[in-house]
């Protein structure tokens, strides 16, 4: 990013270049200003006011003085007694709440920014950041350099670091690059990962970060034809393509694989697993088969549960309609209302 030499840096903009700041989007000043998306920050963060005056390049206002200097004028070589004049000590103070403040106002932004990144301006910055690979890829051989995306695994800063998520072998890993291990995690957050790959569900995962930069954007979203296979919501070709068969480490010694009850056999390997036909992760179409032989009032409801249709009318109506019928005796009406044949 060139800045003109003229024109001062805003404090925004020269957060976001320091060196291991390379996942950060800008955030929007108008986003900050809203007071809205700032909501219960005030609490987490010290010196709030100062810090985000610092974010947002505001002045800090000189009448907030609260102790007994109120006429600068006063402020001259007086020694107090420690061999240091008020305007020295003042100086002193100033200097400590300066770094203070500029620490309290990395927290604030990366606070903030765990929530712009989930709105929509901020999401979008994310994407463009992504198409040109900004956030790496993923070390994992078998992942072929998908790219990864930047994911905090707590939301309260000070727990952990930022990992990359890989959507092909759907796990974490820890950046590269040891700049990143002082990137707190929470200032990306928990949802974002997820959120945006809902959000963006046409970029083609399996795509390599080299190959992405080289074809550009649009050469890496899934094309028409790929958009037409959907499972559970889902183009069936991003469901983790870097697992399965053939996608997995398979140890050998001369050539034959090693026994998975051997010592130094492979473990666990079930965790990178995928059905060979992914179309058998298509549950609800499964259980529809299972359940075939169910009463034709019964229906497949919103989450593949089956639902029993309720009858058109008023209930009570029916069922003072059924007594009368049995002539009012408890002993005819049914089990759990069911209604009987009329
Ligand atoms: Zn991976």
């Amino acid at each position: 990013m060139s800045t003109s030499s003229e024109a001062p840096e805003s404090w925004i903009a020269s957060f976001c270049s320091l060196l291991g700041h390379e996942y950060f989007a800008d955030v929007s000043e108008e986003f900050i200003e809203d007071d809205f998306n700032l909501t219960g920050l005030q609490s987490q963060v010290a010196m709030y006011k100062e810090a985000l005056e610092m974010i947002l390049d505001v002045e800090p206002e000189d009448d907030d003085d609260d102790d007994e200097e109120e006429d600068d004028d006063d402020l001259d070589d007086e020694d107090d007694g420690d061999g240091l004049t008020r305007r020295e000590r003042k100086h002193a103070r100033m200097a400590s709440d300066l770094s203070l403040i500029e620490s309290s106002a990395e927290m604030l932004y990366g606070l903030i920014h765990q929530r712009f990144i989930c709105s929509r301006a901020g999401i979008q910055q994310m994407s463009e950041k992504y198409e040109l690979g900004h956030f790496g890829v993923c070390p994992r051989t078998n992942c072929g350099q998908a790219r990864t995306i930047p994911v905090g695994l707590s939301d309260i800063p000070g727990e952990d670091t930022v990992k990359l998520f890989c959507p092909s072998c759907l796990d974490v890993y820890v950046p590269p690059n040891s700049r990143f291990q002082t990137v707190d995690g929470a200032f990306f957050g928990r949802t974002f990962g997820a959120l945006f790959l809902l959000t963006f569900p046409e970029y083609d995962l399996s795509r390599s970060g080299p190959e992405a930069l080289h074809l550009g954007p649009a050469q890496c979203r899934l094309n028409e034809e790929e958009r037409h296979h959907q499972l559970n919501g889902l183009y069936r070709k991003n469901i983790a393509p870097g697992l399965g068969r053939d996608k997995t480490y398979q140890p050998r010694i001369y050539g034959f694989r090693v026994s998975e009850i051997a010592k130094s056999g492979p473990r666990m390997q079930w965790l990178r697993d995928k059905p060979f036909n992914v179309m058998d992760l298509d549950e609800v179409k499964k259980w529809a088969a299972e359940h075939q032989d169910l009463d034709d009032d019964e229906h497949m409801g919103v989450n593949g549960m089956a639902v029993r249709r309720r009858q058109p009318g008023n209930a009570r109506l029916r069922q003072q309609a059924q007594r009368k019928a049995h002539s009012g005796s408890p002993m005819n009406v049914e089990t759990n209302g069911a209604e009987s044949e009329l």
